[in-house]
């Protein structure tokens, strides 16, 4: 089946939705998705996006920036991160005129919370600029721009699941993909491609991300020899839910939640005795994490404690009713009562697909640009997040991002056209390839039990902590891991919703990411941001304030394994490096 549309869309998360909204300004659109469109992970987003409004406490785009700025333990590109907050403002109130439903204040205007890291007067006290829907923030917005995309006469592809982006030389000319409903493999041609795919969570045991979270994208852009960027930055959120790694968001902190020890302080006090519990989450869950370690998690196990009991009912009720009905649900808890049992989980990708700020998809540490590719969200890095993501940052991210790349995206077919890419072998060759090779294998192996071991090694190597010895440990059990793989036995061997085919695909491509983020990690010899290293613990401007561009081919700068590295400088744009002080 051929199909073709002047843009493409991959993901229907909210990058996947704005970028498709703006593009069908200038021509046809399709959304691809791999589940159905509303269940992306966007939709589970729970605590807010950030906007300086002003609407509960003075503030200004200028401190939203630095927050930002420094959140980002200096490594986020300034100019980058100055265009976000200062859309900030008109993007939220944007999506409150297409329908969002917000959270009021008494008075009627959008409401606003408190979130780490977020401040007023350059890093004075915390300030309430999160603005929110309870805690189901990210349905409300997917929902209000779902229907906004139907209303435009956007075509969404749901369950289909991409294996191969098409490329001609330097050129992308759209994607194959497999109709998961009856096995069928498709070409979408287009004039540009934007990929929205959002994180790869799943690479580690406890995470907050949903199973769809992959990475199948950057796997596949890596293997065409393009670079993915600062893949050793990979954000532990503070409160996962103990045992099970589901979020319990910032926003209950941002609402007065406390942080406590198994002696009952409140630690935080002695890590960020300015802002306490709501420093940025690197500094909170490397506080947990060290509280832990040195015999201070509660009794004997290997947690701390979320008290909310100090928060009214009321709030409980009206701000925060998912977190209050996950708590009851699967942990047998009531955050009213008693307090919550959290470890921190691995929760946000800083790094991915590098990007200009029109999302255009780079193809080297230069800035050159790969014609008709776009990246946006989470599995882009534009970068904006730098070493450490500020909490509801990321939806903003996705948002003004997102629209950016759609915005450039949609002017393609004016620049060239794209024939209809035949269906020919040549060029779904490389994706029928994929599921053949994968039927053909033989062993005893099985993707769950390879998946479960790779993310076993991830959380235990290269977590919040990590070391050369560990880390070199960890590629040492990736190249086993990688191995053990090819031995996996496809037991299904029909065509329609052949999951089990699409599994072991998708843990190709987490191991390969694995593999990039160790790798990455293992060559950056500081302390910045999310990643912490034992034998490094301080950061270090003078050779490391630059982007780790890494890439699987061969005359690239230096080499660790099977990856090599190339550095891209940050883009400073007035705002002096400093210590990093809560
Ligand atoms: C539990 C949780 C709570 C969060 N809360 C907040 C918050 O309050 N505020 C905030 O700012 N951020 C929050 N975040 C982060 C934020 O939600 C995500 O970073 C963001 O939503 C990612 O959006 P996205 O559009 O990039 O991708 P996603 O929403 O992850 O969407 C990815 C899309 O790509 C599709 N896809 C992937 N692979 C393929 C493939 N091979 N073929 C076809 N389709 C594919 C998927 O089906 C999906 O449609 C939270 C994250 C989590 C996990």
């Amino acid at each position: 089946m051929l199909h073709r549309f002047d843009t493409l869309v991959i993901g229907s998360g909210l990058a996947g939705l704005s970028a498709a909204i703006e593009a069908s300004r200038h021509g046809s659109v399709a959304v691809i998705a791999k589940l159905y469109p509303t269940r992306c992970h966007s939709s589970a987003a729970q605590g807010g996006i950030a906007a300086a409004l002003g609407n509960e406490d003075p503030d200004s785009p200028e401190w939203h920036v630095y927050d930002t700025i420094k959140g980002s333990d200096y490594l986020a590109d300034q100019d980058a991160v100055r265009t976000m907050c200062e859309a900030a403002v008109k993007t939220v109130i944007g999506l409150e005129h297409m329908g969002v439903p917000f959270s009021r204040t008494p008075g009627g205007k959008i409401a606003q919370r408190r979130f780490g890291g977020h401040t007023k007067e350059f890093g004075a006290a915390p300030v309430r600029r999160a603005c929110y829907c309870a805690d189901r923030t990210g349905l409300a917005i997917v929902t209000t721009l779902y229907e906004q995309s139907q209303r435009r006469g956007i075509k969404f592809f749901p369950e289909f699941h991409v294996l191969d982006i098409m490329m001609e030389g330097d050129r992308c000319l759209g994607a194959a993909a497999m109709e998961i409903r009856t096995g069928e493999i498709c070409a979408f041609s287009a004039c540009a491609t934007i990929l929205a795919t959002g994180g790869y969570g799943r690479v580690f045991r406890t995470t907050s991300n949903a199973i769809q979270s992959t990475g199948d994208l950057p796997g596949i852009l890596l293997e065409k020899g393009l670079p993915l960027e600062d893949m050793e930055f990979f954000q532990f959120h503070p409160t996962g839910l103990y045992g099970l790694g589901i979020l319990v968001t910032e926003g209950a902190r941002g609402e007065g939640g406390v942080l406590v020890n198994g002696k009952g302080e409140r630690f935080m006090e002695r890590y960020a005795p300015h802002i306490k519990d709501l420093a940025p989450r690197d500094m909170v869950s490397r506080a947990i994490t060290t509280e832990i370690r040195e015999g201070r998690g509660v009794g004997e196990r290997d947690f701390v404690y979320l008290d909310l009991r100090a928060i009214p009912e009321k709030t409980l009720s009206e701000r925060l009713p998912e977190i209050m009905n996950f708590c009851r649900i699967y942990m047998g808890v009531d955050p009213s009562v008693a307090p919550i049992p959290v470890v921190p989980t691995a929760h946000y990708a800083m790094g991915g697909i590098p990007t200009d700020q029109g999302g255009r998809v780079m193809k080297n540490e230069a800035g050159e640009t790969t014609l008709g590719l776009f990246a946006a969200g989470e599995c882009a890095c534009v970068s904006v997040h730098g070493a450490n993501r500020l909490g509801c940052n990321s939806l903003l991210d996705t948002v003004v991002f997102g629209r950016r790349a759609g915005e450039a995206a949609g002017k393609m077919k004016d620049i060239f056209m794209v024939e209809a890419a035949a269906e020919s072998e040549e060029v779904l060759g490389p994706a029928k390839n994929t599921v053949s090779e994968i039927l053909r294998r033989r062993g005893d192996e099985k993707t769950g039990a390879v998946r479960k071991d790779l993310q076993e090694l991830m959380m235990g190597r290269c977590s919040v902590f990590r070391n050369e010895a560990g880390l070199k440990a960890a590629l040492e059990g990736i190249k086993e891991l990688k191995e053990r793989a090819k031995h996996i036995a496809i037991t299904d061997r029909g065509k329609r919703f052949n999951t089990e085919v699409l599994e072991a695909i998708e843990l190709g491509r987490l191991i390969d990411l694995a593999e990039v983020i160790v790798s990455s990690a293992v060559q950056r010899k500081e302390s910045r941001g999310a990643h912490s290293r034992e034998d490094y613990p301080e950061r270090d401007d003078k050779n490391w304030l630059k982007h780790t561009f890494a890439f699987k081919k061969a005359g690239a700068f230096k080499t660790e394994g099977n990856i090599e590295f190339s550095y891209r400088p940050v883009s400073i744009a007035g705002f002096p490096l400093r210590k990093r002080e809560y």
